[in-house]
């Protein structure tokens, strides 16, 4: 095991130098995005640009970090808080959302450099925090040394008096800020959710899937369940991503490229529209009332339509004399 040199790996070739003279606090390195309301997005670097994102939050002058990337990212991370203006003593959390290299593996550097940071773990992974190897073998079995070395670096036990385990609906404070700790297995036993409820938001992790801008089309951002061996139970991620929903959440923040707005959307004879949008409802139930003899409208809400908004398109429909409308399908709007 060993490190590689500055600007050995893939994919870092950006890795910031921030040492000497401190940004003004507006110019952010590149490779953090502001979400809003002081969670940041830090683009690790890891595979390749815009692929796995690091969170921080800041608020009140102190700060957590979620999910950390693995080791090579760390300077990133240390890069954006610098530019934020944050000190390494203002750092109250280091929150893995699980024990996976690519959310955990700069955790220990993280540490490190943090010194008054409490690691929040959940309780199957604090083991695997505080002595790595079986988590180095077990990475290193299935992706060979050289690929370790490369994405991965260097793995840091972390003395256990400096990590805390979280409890399913564990509520904790960041300067005021409330957090709160779901236990969400599926992807991995050892996974915990965190809701922000200052966004609305859940840190995901691996959790509600992997997404990315760049295949987001007008029809609503691309996800992909991850189905990761070797704790992947379908069952159970599923509930587990029906938790999330329930919280009615606002904002995903998955560590796949970067944060989501959750849309509420129905469809529209296979087309998508933005629930509560209702002049496009409006005009094309006219169009309909219009016809002789008028088709079947067939109204697909998702699970995320609220149902306000379908109330008013059946009121609407009754209004305008729309006579043959139905839902359909076998998804229940909240
Ligand atoms: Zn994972």
């Amino acid at each position: 095991m060993t490190t590689p040199a500055p600007g050995e790996n893939r994919g870092h070739e950006q890795a910031p130098h921030f040492a000497q003279n401190r940004p003004m606090p507006n110019a952010l390195p590149t490779f953090v995005q502001p979400c809003g309301q002081g969670v940041y997005a830090v683009d690790t670097g890891f595979v390749r640009p815009h692929f796995a994102a690091a969170y921080l939050m800041v608020h009140a002058g102190r700060a957590a970090i979620i999910d950390t990337g693995p080791a090579p990212g760390v300077p990133r991370i240390l890069g954006a808080l610098d530019a934020l203006g944050v000190g390494l003593d203002a750092v109250d959390y280091v929150i893995p959302t699980h024990v996976h290299l690519d959310h955990a593996g700069g955790a220990g550097q993280l540490m490190q450099a943090c010194t008054g940071a409490t690691l929040l773990v959940h309780p199957r992974g604090q083991r695997h925090m505080v002595d790595p190897s079986a988590l180095w073998a077990g990475a290193t079995a299935v992706y060979g040394p050289e690929e370790m070395a490369r994405d991965y670096g260097q793995v840091l036990p972390i003395a256990i008096e400096r990590t805390q385990v979280t409890q399913d609906g564990q509520r904790l404070m960041l300067a005021g800020r409330e957090l709160l700790f779901a236990d969400t297995p599926g992807h991995a036993r050892h996974h915990h959710c965190i809701w922000d409820a200052a966004t609305r938001g859940w840190f995901t992790g691996d959790t509600f899937g992997l997404s990315y801008r760049e295949f987001d089309t007008a029809a609503g951002p691309w996800m992909l369940p991850t189905s990761t061996p070797v704790q992947f139970e379908p069952d159970v991620l599923r509930a587990s991503i029906q938790r999330l929903l329930d919280q009615d959440p606002q904002r995903i923040y998955p560590v796949s490229y970067t944060h989501l707005d959750v849309y509420k959307r129905q469809g529209w004879n296979g087309e998508v529209i933005e629930a509560g949008d209702r002049a496009a409802i409006e005009s094309r139930l006219a169009a309909v009332a219009a016809q002789a003899d008028q088709p079947e409208v067939h109204l697909r809400p998702n699970k995320l339509v609220i149902y306000k908004h379908v109330a008013m398109i059946m009121a609407t429909a009754q209004r305008l004399g729309v006579t043959k409308i139905g839902i359909v399908g076998n998804e229940q709007f909240l």
